[in-house]
């Protein structure tokens, strides 16, 4: 047995966060980008993981400065 035979989707998956990162070597990208192009399973990973962190920054972008809070905060309170 040879036991060497790496799994390219296990390879892949190591890719993924510094793919998404965009830290990867232009030859790393270019072998995620070969097997993604290929790969419907890790496609879906990596579309998965990408919208992932969309949901994440978007609800970052949410949280609202304390400043601003207040401010809304002044505007809803009815000045009698
Ligand atoms: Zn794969």
């Amino acid at each position: 047995m040879s036991g060497y035979a790496v799994d390219p989707c296990d390879q892949c998956e190591e890719l993924l966060q510094p793919f998404l990162d965009r830290v990867l070597t232009d030859d790393e990208r270019a072998q995620a980008e070969e097997h993604l192009a290929m790969c419907a399973y890790c496609r879906k990973r990596y579309r998965f993981e990408e919208e992932l962190r969309q949901f994440v920054r978007s609800a970052a972008a949410e949280e609202m400065p304390p400043e601003l809070k207040t401010k809304l905060a002044e505007l809803r309170t009815p000045l009698l």
